[in-house]
């Protein structure tokens, strides 16, 4: 550490990967500075996770609501009204104190928080208006951005970003994507009263997951009413009058209240002036690092979201520490990538954590599938048509278990603590001797008995 630069540390980017870097850093010793431009958080606490989740209960008050009358409650869903702007009002309240948590973390932690646009002059100068900083190191925590395809129309549609502080909720939504943006925004828009289509260019939404779990949400999504369009695409959007007309490739045109794409997100890397540097960009434009987040200017490292690797918060916040403890601590630590548990919030919740029965057939793997499909107890006196899927992939050798997936109420919650048995590499034999809880929909995982296949 130099006493003759300003600080050990700058780090472009208030978000998830770069908070928790500062804070771990000065907390450490290193004198450092964070620098971000539009909101403390970054995507995750502005227009991401957090707000998304609110938005998802809110869409879910409405099946609860309806299962309300099995069980006695009289709440006629003719006599009930839902007002967007007051969620929205309400979500924004909760954003903003949770920007100030933030502010208070690095204050409290001794960090510097610059506001403003940062670019790096050279591997140890950063600029952010018309200020110069020096510093030993520099880390690139700058996020990624959405993209949407460049069609005719292309600024009559919406991002993620934009939904978040829609004014008013329209009659009709067409939301243009197959990732899990796309299908937890479909899921909101629907469970907020919006009659819903989702377009998908593939044979079949949410790549990457395992091939039941796809099927089973794609059923369970349609029976909720949410219109699922696949193999097609967006080929223009026009503005009519007070609606969009949206012309798909195959040929057919539709009317609709909003187009919301979910198409992708590129590493937030303008005006950094990273190449003017040196440093490499791979072809997806994510900044190239080593496995310790080194990019090709040593005093540069760079993670989260940037880097291209899988683009959730818990990720960066792991290579957060990471990169502080190799910075500032014992040097030791490397990131582990495998078996990162996932949710996706739609309804169902879809939890997942290790390989997909078709990842692991490709590793060579034989396998045993233990698959259970069933109603949740709570839809029984409801009369909700709503299915839960849970399924364990198996070494068949080993008896090791190597991925679990789940669609269906609480997916995510339960999934957590499958992670750690997972992580711990646990056998199918220790599942089965694990007790469950009775009763519950979780304690499915512990008594499937005999193999689908
Ligand atoms: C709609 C949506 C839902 C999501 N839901 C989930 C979820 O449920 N679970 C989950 O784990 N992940 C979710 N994610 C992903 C998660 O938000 C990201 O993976 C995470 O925020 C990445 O953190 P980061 O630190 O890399 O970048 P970010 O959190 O994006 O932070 C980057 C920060 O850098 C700032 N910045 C950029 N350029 C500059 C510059 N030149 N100068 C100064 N500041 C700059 C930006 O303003 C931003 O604040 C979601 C994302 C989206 C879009």
């Amino acid at each position: 550490m130099s006493d003759s630069l300003d600080y050990d540390l700058i780090v472009i980017g208030a978000g998830s990967g770069g908070v928790r870097l500062a804070r771990m850093s000065a907390g450490r010793g290193a004198r450092v500075a964070v620098v971000e431009s539009r909101y403390l958080g970054g995507t995750c606490v502005n227009v991401g996770c957090v707000p998304k989740k609110l938005f998802v209960y809110g869409a879910h008050v409405r099946d609860e609501l309806e299962d309300a009358a099995g069980y006695g409650w009289n709440l006629p869903m003719d006599s009930v009204s839902f007002d967007w702007p007051t969620l929205v009002a309400n979500k924004n309240t909760e954003i903003e104190r949770l920007n100030g948590i933030y502010g208070r973390l690095l204050e409290n932690a001794d960090v510097t928080i610059i506001e403003g646009t940062a670019s790096i002059k050279n591997p140890n100068t950063v600029v952010v208006g018309d200020k110069e900083y020096t510093t030993e190191h520099i880390t690139v925590a700058t996020g990624s951005w959405p993209v949407i395809p460049d069609i005719p129309g292309k600024e009559c549609i919406l991002t993620s970003n934009e939904m978040f502080y829609l004014p008013q909720l329209p009659k009709q939504a067409v939301v243009w994507g197959g990732g899990y943006i796309a299908v937890e925004f479909a899921g909101i828009l629907a469970g907020l009263g919006v009659e819903t289509t989702l377009l998908y260019r593939g044979d079949l939404f949410l790549r990457g997951f395992d091939e039941d779990v796809r099927r089973f949400t794609e059923q369970e999504m349609r029976k909720k009413g949410v219109r699922l369009e696949f193999g097609v695409t967006i080929e223009s959007v026009e503005p009519e009058n007070s609606h969009y007309r949206v012309k798909l490739s195959n040929g057919d045109t539709m009317d609709t209240g909003l187009v919301m794409a979910a198409t992708g997100r590129r590493a937030l890397v303008d005006g950094l002036g990273l190449t003017e540097l040196g440093i490499e960009l791979n072809a997806s434009g994510h900044v190239v690092v080593d496995d310790y987040f080194q990019t090709s200017v040593p005093s540069v490292t760079a993670l989260g979201d940037v880097i291209g690797t899988p683009q959730l918060t818990p990720v960066a916040l792991a290579q957060a520490m990471v990169l502080s403890r190799r910075m500032f601590g014992d040097g030791e630590g490397e990131m582990d990538y495998t078996a990162i548990p996932t949710a996706v919030f739609c309804q169902p919740n879809i939890g997942t954590v290790g390989l997909t029965e078709e990842e692991a057939r490709e590793a060579g793997h034989t396998l045993r599938i233990y698959r259970s499909e069933f109603r949740p107890m709570k839809y029984v006196l409801s009369g909700r048509d709503e299915r839960c899927l849970m399924k364990l992939v198996v070494d068949d050798p080993t008896d090791k278990v190597l991925g679990a997936h789940m669609v269906g109420p609480d997916a995510g919650e339960i999934t957590q603590g499958l992670a750690v048995a997972i992580k711990a590499g646990a056998t199918k034999a220790q599942f089965d001797s694990t007790m469950g809880i009775h009763p519950t929909s979780a304690e499915e995982f512990v008594t499937m008995r005999e193999p689908v296949a």
